[in-house]
């Protein structure tokens, strides 16, 4: 099989929550209209409500009925099927607070359509496994946060330990003894899922910190080895793919939460990795930069393939309809829109 080439764009995916229980209450207006056939969203300002509603258009977009198998088959599997040929998949959520990231990443475990995007790639990848002939697969898994530009090994069996980042020119970025788990089962890597989200919030509360803080990624890893028929073992075709599951921090400003003190501190270094994230898309998509910041944060640093490398990437843009979080939603529709041209260069890793 030859290795694709081509350059390709950041596939750029929004998606909009319903209006909730408090805001229905509220008799909040819902301000972000979509039309899934077309991928365009509209919003209108409710301050200046004879303005012109804006427009954007997308990938594809996911509207407050689309279910959660819509989001996973429109957003998640191509990438998930890439990588189990042995590219590098990204696929992250943006958004404010309370938008729907870990909806859409996570979900809930019951019933299963309520599953996001992580546990579906679990299910996934070993029905193709379960599913192939003549071919052995190697699958492991790791689980990492970013707080305050530390990083925690959530699998690790010291849970106050951080994490360096190494770079080789072979590997590229990585985080030096992150704990890595070969997982032969779904039920083993939901296993490994759930151990690091209970260490994630037991190491929130000790930390007396908030989760929507901080920056996840969960690493699946799947390798294949073939024979093909006529070659000894020795010959065997390896592929390696990486896919990377990152639920971002919340997008929105301290500003309005009011942060002072240690809680200021800490948005600031949430921002620091968010607005470098900012910084590094605008470079890539401006075509004069010729230097991309991407060491000006932890997140860019272990993004960098990601972004304008060698990986099939989708980003979830997740929005909120009411008319109260306009500000929000406005800039993370622009925020989208220029993610939208980000050229990346993926190929098979043999
Ligand atoms: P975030 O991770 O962006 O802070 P959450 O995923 O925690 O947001 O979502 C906030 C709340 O809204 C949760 O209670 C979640 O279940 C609910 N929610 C989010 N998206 C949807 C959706 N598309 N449909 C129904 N409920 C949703
Ligand atoms: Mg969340």
């Amino acid at each position: 099989t030859m290795s694709s080439k081509r350059s390709e764009a950041v596939q750029v995916v929004v998606r909009c929550r319903p209006l909730f229980g408090k805001e229905l209450a509220e008799g909040r207006q819902r301000i972000v209209d979509m039309d899934v056939k077309s991928g365009q969203v509209t919003i209108k300002n409710p301050k200046a409500p004879d303005e012109e509603r804006k427009k954007f258009t997308f990938d594809k977009v996911f509207d407050w009925n689309c279910t959660q198998r819509e989001v996973y088959e429109g957003a998640g599997k191509p990438i998930v099927d890439a990588a189990i040929e042995g590219y590098n998949g990204t696929v992250f959520c943006y958004g404010q607070t309370g938008t729907g990231k870990t909806h859409s990443m996570e979900g809930k475990d019951e019933p299963p359509e309520m599953r996001g995007i992580i546990p579906s790639a679990f299910n996934h990848v070993f029905d193709a496994i379960d599913g192939s002939e003549g071919k052995d697969y190697l699958v492991r898994a790791s689980f990492l946060e970013i707080y305050n530009e530390d990083i925690r090994d959530l699998l690790a069996k010291d849970q106050s330990k951080k994490c360096d980042l190494k770079e080789t020119p072979d590997t590229g970025v990585y985080v030096k003894d992150l704990t890595t788990f070969v997982v032969k089962s779904v039920a083993e890597i939901n296993n490994v899922l759930h151990v690091g989200k209970k260490n994630r919030t037991v190491g929130a509360t000790l930390m007396n910190a908030d989760s929507s803080r901080s920056h996840s990624i969960f690493t699946i890893t799947v390798e294949t080895s073939e024979v093909l028929e006529g070659e000894s073992e020795e010959d065997a075709h390896i592929r390696v793919g990486k896919l990377n599951l990152v639920d971002l921090a919340g997008s929105e400003r301290q500003g309005k939460t009011g942060a002072t003190g240690d809680r200021l501190k800490e948005a600031t270094k949430i921002n620091m990795s968010l607005s470098a994230l900012g910084n590094v898309i605008s470079a890539l998509v401006d075509g004069k930069s010729q230097h991309i910041p991407y060491r000006d944060s932890k997140l860019t640093r272990l993004l960098q393939d990601s972004l304008g490398g060698n990986t099939k990437t989708v980003m979830v843009a997740n929005l909120g309809p009411a008319d109260y979080n306009f500000d929000e939603t406005m800039s993370t529709l622009r925020y989208a829109n220029r993610a939208k041209n980000i050229k990346n260069k993926p190929k098979i890793n043999e």
